[in-house]
């Protein structure tokens, strides 16, 4: 038997898996993801982790036929280099493939992290999606996959779904992407954190996206939303609304049956998010009068884009670069 390795690198918080060949968690570990220390440090403690979670797997070294990664776009994926992702401050065209093979001395490919959680969603994990499907990615920042005519479409440079970039409020907030008013700006969730507590009349905390202080915020404001509090309800509401705007358009051009709302960004709202796509779906879906869509939320949870990842190796496999010795 052969395994792979799937590792999602999310700004806040770093998932590893080993998989067996039809995409089954054999061990898994989650970690902080030490981005305020640069590239170099995540990637050092990457290829520790890897080390150290293939040794508890119990699965032999030599079994292990490489590491798929998931990372924040944009990517270059040919080049195998990660470039300024706007939620990796400092990351400007990081060789993260080169870095890691040689870290590790096993054959990398990378990928981004919405589109892995799409493979991992629709192909792995045990659960298995049949029919076209847009996937909604709620991470640090926001992200999408399409998978099209029962394939990825990964579009011309494997940048394909970035709805978290696409413009909700022209001349809006400005983002780290270089436009203004993307729907990352008032979704993710240092935005709605930003949000809440400029509702409650007080000066946003400024804390930096995806540190543990930014991500206990959110979880904050989830929880008083989901309790009913009223100023929270409303923050996280106007946020929805402009999910439920990007995803119509989205949902508009692809005619796809099916939306999938994931990531751990989505945990405690994700009612919440799913009525805003499924209002925004009823009220200004073209083809409503001709068949329904289902709003979906995740089957597979947090570990979909690690897993999705270690899928990337086991499709790769026949590549020479991917040959078993
Ligand atoms: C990036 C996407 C990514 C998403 C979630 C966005 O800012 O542009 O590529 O999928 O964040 O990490
Ligand atoms: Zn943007």
């Amino acid at each position: 038997a052969y395994y792979a390795v799937g590792l999602h690198i999310d700004p806040a918080r770093t998932t590893l898996v080993v998989t067996d060949m039809r995409g089954r968690v054999i061990a898994r570990s989650r970690r902080r993801t030490p981005v305020v220390h640069g590239p170099a440090r995540v990637i050092n403690a990457l290829v520790r982790a890897v080390r150290l979670l293939v040794e508890r797997s119990g699965v032999p070294a030599e079994r292990v036929l490489g590491i798929g990664v998931a990372t924040p776009g944009p990517i270059d994926s040919g080049g195998g280099f990660v470039v300024e992702p706007p939620n990796l401050p400092g990351w400007h065209s990081v060789p993260l493939r080169e870095a890691l093979e040689s870290g590790t001395g096993l054959p990398v490919i990378i990928d981004n992290d919405a589109t892995a959680a799409t493979i991992g969603e629709r192909w792995s994990g045990g659960v298995h999606r049949a029919g076209d499907m847009a996937f909604i990615y709620f991470g640090t920042g926001i992200g999408g996959g399409l998978v099209l005519g029962d394939r990825l479409y990964r579009g011309a440079s494997w940048n394909a779904g970035e709805i978290g970039h696409v413009t909700v409020e022209p001349g809006g907030r400005p983002c780290p992407c270089g436009n203004g008013g993307c729907l990352e700006t008032y979704l993710a969730p240092h935005a709605i954190v930003a949000d809440a507590a400029r509702r409650r009349g007080e000066e946003p905390p400024g804390l930096p996206r995806g540190s543990a202080a930014a991500i206990e915020y959110y979880a904050r404001v989830c929880r008083a939303a989901e309790s009913g509090d009223p100023e929270a309800l409303a923050t996280v509401r106007a946020a929805a609304a402009h999910l439920g705007s990007a995803a119509i358009g989205l949902l508009n051009v692809v005619d796809v049956p099916t939306v999938v709302l994931g990531g751990w960004g989505i945990s405690r709202v994700g009612g919440i998010y799913r009525n805003a796509v499924a209002e925004a779906v009823s009220a200004r879906s073209i083809a409503r009068a001709v068949r329904g869509l289902r709003v979906e939320t995740s089957l597979i949870g947090d570990d979909v884009a690690a897993i999705g990842a270690a899928s990337l190796v086991l499709h790769t496999t026949y590549s020479p670069r991917f040959a078993p010795a």
